[in-house]
């Protein structure tokens, strides 16, 4: 509208082309009004800070496993086929309600936010009606769940049980004094070697090119997934290392070996249950340039693959220098 143009003949006038203004004008037209909207931007320029939005909308849900109406929202064919492996909770107007107290720490208006939160769903549904497409936003929240496809997993090596082999303590005795922070180390793992431990091995000259431990918790562990995963990473630094120097005929304790990892890494792969017993199967491919790399894969008593270590450690080897 310009000032020639003063006679326009409209029921609502609606300022501002943004999100709230074309919904506004919508909502008006539906019932019938005849609607201006005045955008003071230039057309190359329209769409307000709506147009920069990343389109992110909270919304009163049933969760994935409810009764549709998350279903009949996402219209979107990926998120549809995801939906199966989706880990989604229920939002309640309950707990929108508390998240709005707590992020505008009490300042939000209470008719605002009750509008804005019991017909948040509602909206969603009307927006889809005038064609926005709508799906899960996988890419800022974590939904997926591990899902079907495809699965392969190296195999373990064919070892004893961890009930036959002797545990770390009956390995240590009569070596008191060569590797004494062991000895004294607590033991909130129970480890049992498959293999001569270093020290055994030095002992005997042998030389190692792996190591392969079973490992358990002591004790029963509550339930939380995420404190078994905790476990394994915790215990994934045991040994790892190991085979840098075994595979040289080289042990802690005898020989003067300077270690200190650089960097370690763990890739989970399955769910972990640490206080049952998983192997942890350990080498090293390569040391040189002072610098060691061991590798490790845990597996559980079945066989299936359950983590990859990865750690890195400067190894400096005296010859001849007492340990
Ligand atoms: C980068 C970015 C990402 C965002 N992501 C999200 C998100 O994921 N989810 C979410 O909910 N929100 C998000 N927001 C916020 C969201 O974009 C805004 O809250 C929302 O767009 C506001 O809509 P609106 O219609 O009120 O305002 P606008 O979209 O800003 O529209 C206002 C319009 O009014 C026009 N105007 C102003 N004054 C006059 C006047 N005097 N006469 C005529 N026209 C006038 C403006 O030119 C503009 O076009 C984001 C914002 C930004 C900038």
């Amino acid at each position: 509208m310009s000032e020639r143009d003063p006679d326009v003949d409209t029921d609502v006038v609606v300022v501002g082309g943004g999100n709230a203004g074309f919904c506004a004008a919508h909502a008006s037209r539906e019932s019938g009004a005849r609607v201006l909207v005045l955008e003071k931007g230039p057309p190359e320029e329209a769409g307000g800070n709506s147009f920069y939005t990343a389109g992110a909308f909270r919304i009163v849900h049933d969760g994935a496993d409810g009764e549709q109406r998350l279903r009949e929202l996402v219209d979107d064919k990926i998120t549809q086929d995801r939906l199966a492996d989706t880990v989604l909770e229920p939002y309640t107007a309950e707990q929108f309600t508390e998240d709005m107290q707590r992020l505008t720490e009490g300042h939000c208006d209470p008719a605002m936010t009750r509008i804005l939160v019991e017909d948040s769903a509602e909206i969603v549904a009307w927006l889809a009606g005038h064609g926005i497409r709508w799906r899960l936003m996988y890419e800022r929240q974590s939904y997926l769940s591990g899902g079907r496809g495809i699965e392969h997993g190296i195999e373990p090596p064919d070892l004893p049980d961890p009930e036959s082999v002797p545990s770390v303590d009956e390995l240590l005795r009569g070596y008191e004094d060569v590797v004494p922070h062991f000895v004294n180390a607590l033991r909130p793992i129970d480890w049992r070697y498959t293999n001569d431990p270093a020290w055994v091995m030095r002992d005997k000259g042998e030389k190692l090119t792996y190591n392969r431990v079973w490992m358990k918790a002591e004790g029963t562990m509550p339930d939380d997934p995420v404190l078994h995963a905790a476990a394994l990473v915790y215990s994934s630094d045991t040994t790892v290392l190991d085979s840098i120097i075994t595979t040289h005929g080289l042990s802690w304790g005898f020989d003067r070996i300077f270690a200190v990892t650089m960097n370690h890494s763990v890739w989970l792969h399955r769910p972990v249950r640490f206080d049952e017993w998983v192997l942890y199967s350990t080498s090293s491919p390569v040391a040189a340039d002072s610098r060691g790399l061991g590798t490790g894969h845990f597996f559980d008593r079945s066989g299936q693959l359950l983590a990859t270590v990865v750690q890195e450690g400067i190894v400096k080897y005296f010859p001849g220098a007492k340990a």
